[in-house]
């Protein structure tokens, strides 16, 4: 985007500069002598978005990995405007919608019933802390209070709220606020890449596991969960690892007493070959056993199809039961204003109809081979 010319007086140029000048842009330098203007985009249609000036572009990224069925999908389209029709909006504590019920339903049943108790948020970010927090609140509901502390692998990324970089270990998002945060264990990533000459992708995975071990027999007691992006750490530079990471990692949770926290904010909806990235651990093996699930998994970006800002996550039965109580300081109490909202759970079911209809990851695979 840097390099893009447009010209001078054009409307793409016009609405960039108003932009300059009124809107803060997200992960964007503001450089002294740059004029740069960001890219006036009025309209998206399959893959391609147009500018003000009529020309288009290949939307490569998804718009940050979150669009999964195109721009201006019909049938998403056709379900929201439905939607629009019946109910915009309703708060999530003490009310309830179809959609948000029907979403949590269709995914628990995408995990075999192994995981549920959806908890719904509008971004990314928040799912993490939710996830985090649930943890910590669990342990504290069960009698081990001292388990407060947090695991993640060395360049993962789990969002950049101050909860969330505390996990996240992303030198140029986390270093200024270094001081604000109550930084994780980093333990050895199972990028395939550091592998040596004569070893194998799984060979890292087990070197990884066996540092991940030694911190565990130390500190277990204090910990309370690991948190991973399975299969590839995106932000990392796609840094793929071995499927039975994600084996090793499950076992020595459960060794240890230690929650497991599965990311699949971007390798989940199928961006890795199978709805949940986590479905290739134990070597693909179906329907997986339901202890051999994360405790927590935690959905965002494709989930609505890249429409509307919408985050989940998903838990283990045994978890809930943690909370139920008459006292309030043993209940969840966290919540936003837009949880659950029904525009984003019916965009969201629009996108599992889609998966289902067109049998997309069965075609995926077909494609991948062709590619
Ligand atoms: C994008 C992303 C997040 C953060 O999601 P936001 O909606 O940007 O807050 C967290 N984890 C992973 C793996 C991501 O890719």
């Amino acid at each position: 985007m840097d390099h893009l010319s447009l010209s001078p007086g054009s409307d793409a140029q016009a609405l960039g500069q108003r932009s300059r000048n009124a809107v803060w842009h997200p992960c964007t330098r503001l450089r002294p002598d740059d004029d740069a203007v960001p890219l006036a985009i009025v309209r998206g249609v399959g893959p391609w978005l147009h500018d003000a000036d009529g020309r288009r572009y290949f939307d490569a990224t998804s718009s940050w990995w979150v669009n999964l069925f195109g721009h201006a999908n019909p049938r998403i389209n056709a379900a929201l405007a439905s939607q629009l029709e019946t109910l915009e909006h309703v708060m999530l504590a003490g009310c309830t919608h179809a959609p948000a019920v029907e979403l949590a339903e269709r995914l628990s049943e995408l995990t075999g019933g192994a995981l549920g108790n959806v908890f719904y948020a509008s971004d990314g970010a928040s799912a993490v802390e939710i996830a985090l927090k649930m943890s910590f609140h669990y342990w504290r509901n069960t009698g081990l209070p001292a388990k407060r502390e947090f695991v993640c692998l060395r360049h993962g990324y789990h969002g950049e709220t101050v909860g969330a970089l505390a996990v996240t270990d992303v030198e140029v998002f986390r270093d200024a606020y270094d001081p604000l945060i109550r930084r994780a264990h980093v333990v050895m990533s199972p990028d395939a890449r550091q592998a040596a000459p004569g070893e194998s992708a799984a060979d890292v995975a087990a070197r990884a596991l066996a540092e991940l071990e030694t911190l565990l027999r130390e500190r277990a007691g204090q910990i309370a969960a690991l948190i991973v992006e399975p299969l590839v750490q995106g932000a990392a530079g796609m840094a793929m690892y071995d499927p039975s990471y994600l084996d090793g990692a499950r076992a020595l949770c459960d060794r240890y007493r230690i929650h497991l926290i599965a990311d699949e904010i971007a390798v989940g909806c199928g961006r890795t070959g199978t709805f949940f990235a986590w479905e290739q651990s134990r070597a693909g093996e179906a329907p997986l056993p339901a202890h051999l699930w994360p405790d927590f998994l935690c959905l965002s970006k494709g989930i609505s199809g890249g429409y509307l800002p919408l985050s989940l996550v998903l838990s283990r039965p045994e978890i809930q039961r943690a909370f139920v109580a008459d006292e309030l300081a043993r209940s969840f109490l966290h919540s936003h204003s837009y949880t659950g909202n029904p525009l984003a759970c019916r965009a969201a079911l629009a996108t599992l109809d889609l998966f289902a209809q067109d049998d997309v990851l069965a075609r995926n695979r077909e494609r991948a081979h062709w590619l």
